[in-house]
């Protein structure tokens, strides 16, 4: 069992969008951490106003990883996946994440997959609060196989790909998972 609520939140840009005041309020975790280039992206009025108010009231530090533990691990996701779609400052967050034994906060899918095969616990914010990702996949409506693969269709049957999270349920965070 596992107490989050000691655990650094480290943040990318699309968990800014969910988390607002209320849901916020309901986690119990004491400190979040978000990457300096995090902040270029917040282009949209809702996580621009979350990302204020986070650090208005102290919830909320910016920081940026250490160089050469983002150059490791920038080296270690072009060896899982050569292709990948992930940004500089996807691999800034997932480095403080890893770093400091913390749990990265995302919505996006294949950031959380890249974590995954790290062991980096990755959290998805939902309209309700916050939740530990057991296994992100995307499967398959028409066969409903589940795969790791990114793409828009099943490898297996060629019918479309959806996201799928395999999450628990807390809302209240205190290690009851
Ligand atoms: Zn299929």
């Amino acid at each position: 069992m596992i107490d989050y609520s000691k655990l650094l939140h480290v943040l990318d840009s699309t968990a800014f969008i969910g988390l607002d005041f209320p849901i916020l309020q309901s986690i119990e975790v004491k400190k979040f951490l978000t990457a300096h280039s995090v902040i270029e992206e917040l282009k949209d009025f809702r996580s621009r106003m979350n990302f204020d108010v986070m650090l208005q009231t102290n919830k909320l530090e910016v920081s940026s990883p250490n160089p050469q533990n983002f150059k490791k691990l920038k080296m270690k996701i072009h060896k899982i996946d050569p292709n990948t779609r992930l940004s500089d400052t996807d691999i800034q967050v997932l480095t403080l994440a890893w770093q400091e034994k913390g749990v990265l906060v995302t919505n996006d899918l294949t950031l959380q997959n890249i974590a995954e095969q790290l062991k980096v616990t990755t959290r998805v914010i939902s309209g309700k609060g916050i939740k530990v990702i057991r296994k992100s996949r995307l499967r398959c409506m028409s066969c409903k196989r589940t795969f790791r693969v990114s793409g828009q269709h099943c490898p297996e049957c060629g019918g479309v790909l959806k996201q799928y999270f395999s999450t628990s349920n807390s809302n209240n965070l205190l290690g009851k998972e």
